[in-house]
């Protein structure tokens, strides 16, 4: 028998557990530790809470965690509870799915000012992740300032510009979706520190921002490159390109007929945040790019006013002590997942924070043979029995995937009209819908 432990119960925690499962077959045992006591990670935290086809895989992973040889261990600490070198004297292999759920920090004067909040919060406040539910964002000013041209960017915007019906059918936690619709909010500013050839924002997604109710998008058509540039592009920011030319081509009459401006700010790097304990406004620098497509300052700034700050520019996977790490890149050091025979990770952890949730599949077949590899068959090691043991001595009681159902349910439960579920945004109220 092969014992493998999984830490991180997201996409590629599951793609790694089902590629276990159709390698070793019934020769494997699989233990998927999670801290929280809820599974899915960024399918149920991440996921924008509009987005709910996206989540529909999570039933390819439940198939997988409804298998004997598959176990959920849910609230339950790597770190606290257990350590990854104990982990290591259980399993023959252990695989970090921690994903990378920390801020990249954007390092600027005034970035620690009350009311800049980094995505991985701001999304965290909106899904109901419970670090974040307290997050109180202030909503009652007008301008707000998103920092970053990629998805989380786009996640944010739209969210903020919804309106109650437009969130039929979504999962947004009820306290978030309070605070949105008495929020003042006039303008959505997207500050792009390049250009329109360069967003990181995906055609679908970006296109869904032409169809608010309430918000309606801006593109200066001076800062689009000339038409016939785009037939460099590769087809998917061919047609992202496209949206924005469309946007551009919205006559200002047609655009204030809503409420909200969604302006995109292209060639703007923030250089400061202002505000006196609170922001105010953010200080950004006129760009142009260089032969290599990075941009650099043109020495050109100006100010443009922000109530509130959200930054969007990326993630990185927290470090975990005595497991090699890459600082500069905000991963585990790794070759293709391999940190050292016996330790492997998988998804965003390996490779930081890029791709879509289907990349994840091709990591977690790959680390599997990588386990192959490294040890043809098991080890001796006693596996989950030792984990119970470890876990009981600290008094520790896991949630199991069939408690996770419980919760489920219960959620389903408490759900506005046509609203999949209302989650419970604390632990103790997770573990409290189990008694
Ligand atoms: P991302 O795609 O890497 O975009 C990050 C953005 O931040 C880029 O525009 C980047 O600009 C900018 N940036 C980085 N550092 C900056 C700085 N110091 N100042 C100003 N701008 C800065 O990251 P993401 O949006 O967090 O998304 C993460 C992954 O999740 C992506 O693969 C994304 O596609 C995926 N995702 C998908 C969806 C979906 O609905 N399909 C939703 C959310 C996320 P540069 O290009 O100049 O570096």
């Amino acid at each position: 028998m092969r014992h493998i432990a999984i830490i991180g119960s997201g996409p590629a925690g599951y793609y790694t557990a089902e590629a276990a499962q159709k390698k070793f077959g019934e020769d494997v045992q699989v233990d998927i530790i999670d801290r929280l006591p809820v599974p899915f990670g960024l399918i149920r935290f991440g996921v924008a809470p509009d987005h709910q086809s996206i989540k529909g895989v999570a039933r390819r992973y439940e198939k997988v965690a409804l298998s004997e040889n598959v176990r959920f261990v849910g609230n339950v600490s790597v770190g606290d509870d257990v350590t990854v070198t104990q982990l290591q004297e259980i399993y023959d292999a252990v695989v970090l799915a921690t994903g990378a759920p920390n801020d990249r920090m954007l390092d600027i004067p005034g970035a620690e000012l009350s009311g800049v909040h980094g995505s991985a919060a701001f999304v965290g406040w909106y899904n109901g992740h419970p670090d974040f539910t307290d997050l109180a964002p202030d909503l009652s000013g007008e301008h707000v300032v998103v920092i970053g041209n990629g998805n989380v960017a786009l996640d944010v915007a739209r969210i903020l510009s919804k309106t109650e019906s437009e969130f039929g059918g979504s999962d947004i936690v009820g306290h978030a979706l309070e605070a949105l619709q008495t929020a003042n909010t006039k303008t959505v500013t997207f500050l792009g520190r390049r250009g329109p050839h360069q967003i990181a924002m995906t055609p679908k997604e970006l296109g869904e921002l032409g169809r608010l109710e309430r918000a309606s998008p801006r593109v200066a058509p001076g800062d689009l490159p000339e038409e016939g540039a785009d037939a460099l592009l590769e087809p998917g920011m061919r047609k992202s390109v496209t949206h924005l030319r469309d946007f551009a081509a919205i006559p200002d009459g047609v655009r204030s007929e809503k409420p909200i401006l969604i302006d995109f700010d292209f060639f703007a790097s923030p250089v400061s945040i202002e505000g006196d304990g609170k922001v105010e406004g953010v200080t950004v620098e006129r760009t142009e790019l260089d032969d290599d497509l990075r941009s650099s300052g043109t020495g050109e700034t100006y100010t443009i006013p922000a109530s509130l700050v959200v930054t969007c520019i990326g993630y990185q996977t927290p470090p975990i002590e005595g497991v090699p790490y890459e600082h500069g890149r905000g991963r585990f050091a790794n070759d293709e997942g391999r940190i050292l025979p016996g330790l492997y990770c998988v998804g965003w952890a390996r490779r930081g924070p890029s791709g879509t949730i289907g990349t994840n599949r091709p990591d977690g077949y790959g680390i599997v043979d990588l386990i192959d590899e490294d040890a043809s068959s098991g080890q001796g090691k006693e596996g989950r029995a030792a984990l119970d043991n470890v876990l009981e001595a600290r008094g520790k009681e896991p949630v199991r995937f069939s408690d996770w159902k419980r919760i489920e349910e219960a959620e389903a439960a408490r759900a506005r009209d046509g609203a999949p579920r209302e989650k419970f945004t604390s632990i103790e109220e997770m573990i409290g819908a189990l008694s």
